[in-house]
């Protein structure tokens, strides 16, 4: 249920909304709009008479919430989430983002080098893998806490923000003090007790979508982030596991314009997992824009022949600036 109050409701009228709700035993969440403030209610077993809130004073209008997922529902907001990364950076809305980097961090000099080249071409930020979640124990893991290290000085040195995944609790902590994003990957996506931390973090999250998630599985793991406060979630549509061995995963476009109808947060493309390989992504990236993706995350490496991780995939400098051209002229307009 979504209480949405009149425009002219004063602080006591919300309070006393508020209180009802808790009384009932449920959660209150009050989301100041533009012109009106409406409150969700949470944690409530089952439907809400709406009778118990039209006549309090205020209130305009109880509406009903049917999607289980309903903080990320466009049920209960209707407007675009606009994630303000800093420094003028804004996803969502309209507004686009190419965040781009090899997939994990290999030592200062090799990110410092694919940092300088992608930002010549235009991402706005810094991705790179500290910790990596491999499906082999004896693939390379990540530089882990040097790796943020890393990343910081890159920030410092460039000025992009940074993004990097957290793959436990205790990476989670780490990545939250030193980057300006904080990733969950696809294998994460339903570690229901890690989505509940990143919900308490203070820093965005980007979420990929599992390896063979559901959309609706893919929005109740965003809810979990959502429902411990943390409003500033990106989802990334990583591609799932398709048939046929022609590309690593099944770029799922289809998912990306649901995605918007359904919810109000923004979602990336990931064409690089999707492909797996160099000469599928710069199609699938151009695919991703064309169907309305609000931004897109790209694997780049100077040197991908000798990348600890996923080279095949990775752009050369090169073909990345090429592919910025092309999106440029597919997507003219609104670039962070
Ligand atoms: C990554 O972004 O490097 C990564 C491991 O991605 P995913 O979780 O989508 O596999
Ligand atoms: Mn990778």
């Amino acid at each position: 249920m979504l209480i949405v109050m009149d425009k002219s409701a004063t602080e006591a009228e919300i309070a006393g909304v508020v209180a009802k709700i808790e009384k009932l035993g449920f959660t209150a969440q009050p989301m100041p709009g533009g012109s009106r403030v409406a409150i969700g209610i949470l944690r409530n077993p089952g439907p809400v008479d709406p009778a118990l809130f039209v006549d309090l004073p205020g209130v305009q209008e109880a509406i009903p919430v049917s999607r289980p997922y309903k903080l990320v529902s466009r049920e209960m907001q209707r407007e675009d989430t606009v994630i303000d990364l800093g420094r003028g950076l804004r996803i969502g809305g309209g507004n686009f983002v190419v965040i781009a980097g090899p997939c994990a961090v290999e030592s200062e000099t090799q990110a410092l080098t694919i940092a300088r080249a992608v930002q010549a071409a235009g991402a706005k930020i810094f991705r790179g893998g500290a910790f990596k979640p491999r499906t082999s124990p004896y693939s390379y893991q990540g530089l882990e806490e040097e790796g943020l290290k890393i990343l910081a000085t890159v920030r410092a040195e460039t000025g992009l923000p940074v993004i990097t995944e957290a793959i436990d609790h205790h990476s989670l902590d780490l990545v939250e003090e030193y980057a300006d994003l904080i990733q969950i990957g696809a294998r994460n996506m339903q570690n229901f007790s890690l989505l509940r931390r990143a919900g308490q973090a203070r820093k965005p999250v980007l979420l990929k979508r599992g390896l063979s998630a559901t959309l609706e599985e893919f929005f109740m793991a965003a809810e979990y982030i959502l429902s411990e406060g943390n409003s500033r979630v990106i989802l990334c549509e990583r591609g799932v596991r398709g048939i046929g061995s022609h590309a690593r995963n099944t770029l799922d476009l289809a998912a990306i314009p649901y995605v918007k109808r359904e919810s109000h947060l923004p979602i990336v493309a990931d064409p690089s997992h999707a492909a797996g390989r160099r000469l599928l992504v710069a199609p699938l990236a151009r695919g991703a824009v064309a169907v309305g993706a609000d931004g897109l995350m790209i694997e780049v490496h100077h040197d991908p022949a000798h990348a600890l991780s996923d080279g095949p995939q990775s752009l050369y400098p090169d073909q990345f600036a090429a592919l910025m051209q092309d999106l440029a002229t597919l997507r003219p307009g609104q670039w962070s």
